[in-house]
């Protein structure tokens, strides 16, 4: 199946590893302008690192997301660049682990911030140039947690809720811009930020990290975590003109973690 990606110009925050990086690669892979953002020298590693293998241009840029300024930067980079954004896919790194005890007011504010704020600058801002684009998207990457709650998440299960009501909401004001908009919620992908929160389980219950893992699989009917490549296939193709009529959707990509029917 032809993605008609070629020479579409793509813009994916938080890029620099993980689910966002892979996300990338794909893009660049089916013949994308794509732009990347991450706070720190490993962007412009990971840019190299993706233009290196597909031959690709692959813009980086540093940028803090939780920094409105660094947004508006981000945006016009990528436009002044590629002279124009087809498709956006709004990632950030996620929120500190922990339960309601655990969590106080700032990072709660720093999360709402990070989480949603960024979306909504992001969006705001990329708006006019998609509006102008022949086949405009937009994928918000939330969590699997907007269904099922994960144990010592408390700021992920609450705040992703909120970019699930933004991005279902504007699957609906935005269509008669032909612009669709939809999530994916992934499930446990092994990442650096699962590597993280792996440590965090075991330091809290002197668990080794293997059991750890062992124990996350067992959750998983696929009996296993995903890995990037997959998460990333999917994400290209809904944002893809191939996905032309999918819109307003929240996809789970889990390996079926999610008990509930629908
Ligand atoms: P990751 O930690 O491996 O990568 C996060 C990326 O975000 C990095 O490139 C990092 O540099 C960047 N980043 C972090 N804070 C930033 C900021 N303030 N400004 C700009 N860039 C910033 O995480 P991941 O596993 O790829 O996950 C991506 C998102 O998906 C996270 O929000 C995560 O919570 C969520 N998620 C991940 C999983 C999973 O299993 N991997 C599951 C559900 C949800």
């Amino acid at each position: 199946m032809d993605l008609q990606l070629n020479g579409q110009i793509v813009l994916v925050t938080a890029a620099s590893k993980g689910l966002g990086k892979a996300t990338a690669r794909q893009f660049a892979r089916e013949g994308a302008k794509v732009a990347i953002c991450a706070r720190s020298e490993l962007v412009e590693k990971a840019a190299a690192e993706i233009e290196n293998e597909t031959g690709t241009e692959v813009l980086a840029i540093r940028a803090d997301l939780t920094k409105p300024e660094d947004v508006e930067r981000v945006i016009e980079t990528t436009v002044t660049r590629f002279g124009g954004l087809d498709i956006l896919v709004t990632n950030t790194g996620g929120p500190p682990s922990g339960s309601f005890d655990d969590v106080d007011l700032t990072e709660w504010e720093t999360s709402v911030n990070l989480i949603l704020l960024s979306a909504v600058r992001l969006i705001k801002l990329a708006l006019p140039y998609l509006r102008k684009s022949f086949t405009p998207a937009i994928l918000t990457i939330t969590s699997s947690s907007t269904k099922q709650p994960v144990q010592n998440l408390i700021l992920s299960n609450s705040i992703r809720l909120s970019v699930i009501g933004l991005t279902k909401s504007l699957s609906r004001e935005l269509g008669l811009d032909r612009i669709r908009v939809n999530s994916i919620l992934p499930g446990w992908t092994y990442t650096e930020r699962v590597e993280e929160l792996i440590a965090a389980r075991t330091a809290r219950n002197g668990k080794s990290p293997a059991e750890e893992i062992a124990n996350i699989n067992s959750t998983v009917p696929l009996g296993r975590m995903g890995k990037p490549e997959e998460f990333a296939n999917v994400a290209v193709f809904l944002c893809s003109p191939a996905a032309s009529f999918i819109n307003g959707v929240m996809l789970q990509v889990d390996g079926g973690l999610c008990q509930s029917v629908l």
